[in-house]
């Protein structure tokens, strides 16, 4: 596989995404692609059990995040899509 465009690596990342992880997360505001509505992430309607919790739109209930937690790891991912972050925590 060629690589289409000039890139940096994931590094690059490490001080915008230090400033939003370090910020009270349900102040953060979200925009539904489906139905476009906006709000504060402490809105959404999540539902469970733990250790999965799944976050939705409050207008269609279009999946906004999905967090799994483990003991030393937490899972993320952000819409609907596959793939997810996996953070180790203490
Ligand atoms: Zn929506």
């Amino acid at each position: 596989m060629t690589d289409p465009a000039p890139h940096r690596d994931g590094n690059c990342l490490a001080g915008p995404l230090s400033e939003i992880l370090a910020v009270e997360p349900t102040a953060a505001w979200w925009r539904c692609p489906e139905c476009a509505r906006s709000g504060p992430l402490a809105e959404l309607h999540v539902y469970g059990p733990e250790p999965g919790l799944t976050a939705r739109c409050p207008g269609c209930a279009y999946v906004a995040l999905r967090l799994v937690r483990e003991e030393r790891h937490v899972w993320l991912t952000l819409g609907s899509g596959d793939g997810a972050f996996r953070f180790t925590v203490a």
